[in-house]
Parts: structure tokens; sequence; C-alpha cells
């Protein structure tokens, strides 16, 4: 599933593009995504026909699009990838996959192509306003790359958890844009075992996984997300963050720190990677 990383690392290769063409046409399969906005959605994508990209921002896992058109309020366009979504650019020409869902044609001859397989991701648009107070908007934690996260903030939100911390740190309304991958990675880094109960951690603990967190998201960023079966960036290349994956995905194998067998588990459905040497299980 794409995570911060990834996502972001869709942001950055978008924005790496000239975009200024206005928006000529939209299309939208009939295929419905898994993620709805809540409200009457009040404008349809072809309201966004005649407007240009003014930038494209993230927050967790989800694109905001900023759309802006003469004499009309701002548009937003809200774009979550799902488990399997991909945002790319590509020539009016060449042919769409099968499962694209969304398509925004430029006037330069690009088009932006929203494709999700298995539909577990969004894509709505309307008013800027009425994007940004989307309750999966308003309800998301802070961003886990910001210089400014409190240790005890979290300490504080996870005080009665019994909940493990690698469930808890999936939690957006907790801390957004984290996922699988990079919870256990960065629980590996610290040495703490998945399923400590989450009101085990002290602020010190706190203090360390975040800043874990942040190193392992932006390892993530810097190779270009993590390609494990769907995820590529907009121009259809694997991103390079699988080859640097400590834990996820290595059972069975050395841990790179302590030589010890890695192992997994599972917990709210999800299996999980650990070593069971160094990572100790608070309680
Ligand atoms: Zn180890």
């Amino acid at each position: 599933m794409p995570e911060l990383p990834e996502v972001e690392s869709v942001r950055r290769g978008l924005l790496a593009h000239d975009l200024s063409a206005t928006i000529a046409s939209t299309w939208r399969s009939d295929k419905a995504l898994r993620q709805k906005g809540k409200g009457t959605q009040p404008v349809d994508f072809r309201a966004l026909v005649g407007g240009t990209i003014e930038t494209i921002e993230r927050r967790g896992k989800y694109l905001i699009w900023t759309i802006t058109k003469p004499a009309s309020e701002k548009c937003g366009l809200l774009i979550h990838l799902g488990m399997s979504g991909r945002c790319g650019l590509a020539r009016t020409n060449e042919p769409r996959v099968e499962h694209t869902h969304l398509v925004l044609r430029l006037a330069d001859d690009q088009e932006i192509r929203l494709v999700d397989p298995r539909r577990f991701g969004c894509a709505i648009a309307g008013p800027l306003a009425w994007i940004a107070e989307q309750p999966c908007i308003v309800a998301l934690g802070p961003e886990p790359l910001s210089d400014r996260l409190d240790p005890q903030h979290f300490t504080a939100q996870v005080a009665k958890q019994n909940r493990p911390i690698r469930d808890t740190l999936l939690d957006q309304t907790l801390i957004a844009g984290v996922g699988n991958i990079y919870a256990v990675e960065a629980l590996h880094a610290v040495g703490i075992h998945p399923l400590s109960p989450a009101r085990s951690l002290t602020k010190n603990h706190w203090r360390d996984l975040l800043s874990a967190l942040q190193e392992v998201l932006q390892r993530g960023i810097d190779n270009g997300g993590t390609s494990l079966k769907d995820f590529r960036n907009v121009t259809g290349e694997v991103g390079k963050n699988q080859d640097d994956l400590r834990v996820y995905g290595r059972s069975g194998q050395a841990c790179y720190r302590c030589k010890a067998t890695l192992m997994h588990g599972t917990s709210a459905g999800r299996t999980f990677t650990y070593c069971p040497s160094h990572q100790k299980h608070l309680s």
C-alpha cells in the first residue's frame, strides 16, 4: 500500500513536470472507488475543465490538488491511492491501461491518469474549502516529518491503549501517513517489539521512535518509495526503497543489527516482521 514516502514521491514526481497547461477535458470510469467524499459532492470532475493546477500538496497519504479557474472559486481534487493506486503521466496517444479510473487531459497533450486495480482509493473534486473540510482530512494526526512533534503528546494520547504499538502507529488520527512498512522498520530501529502495548512506551521511547520514523520515512522518500507489487512513480518506474528495508519482508533472514533470525507475527489481521532478540517487549 502506498504510504507517506510513496505518495510524496508521486507528488514530487508530478511537480517535477510542467503541468501549467489548462485542463482540457476529464474522464472518469463508471466504476466506484471505495472511499467516498462526505456530503453531497458539489461538483463533478468536468467542473475542473478550463482550470490549471496551481499546486499539489500532501497530507498523510492524501494528495490535495489546488485548481484555479478564472472567475471561479478555487477547486480541489482529493486523491488517495488506496491499496494499489498509481497516479502517473502519459501522452494522450498512449493507450490507457486497464483499471484507469480518472484522467485529466491537459491542453499540451499530457494526461494525468489514476489507475487503481483494487479500487480502495479515492478521487473526489469540489471547492477547495469543501475538500479541506472532509472528515478524512480533518481527522488526520500530525505529519510525522514535522519538526514540531512532541513526544509527550503521543505518550498522553495512548496512555490507556492496550493495543500493540505497531497497530497504534497505523492509526492515521494519531500520526498521518505511516503504514505497515515504515512502522515495523521504525520499531526495529529502536528495538521495541511490535506487540508492546502502546501505553507502555515512555516519553523517551516516543522521542526515539518518532526520530526513527522520520529517518525511515525520509530514506523512503530519498529512494523514491518502496515498490512491492503495484507502486510505480509518475513515469512508471519502481522505487528503490525495497532494497533498503532492514526488517519488513525479511522473516527468516538474519537481523542486520544482531544476526538473530527475524520472525513474523500477525496483529489486527496484518503481519509484521521483528527481531526476537533485540526488540524488547515492553509491558
Ligand atoms: Zn536483532
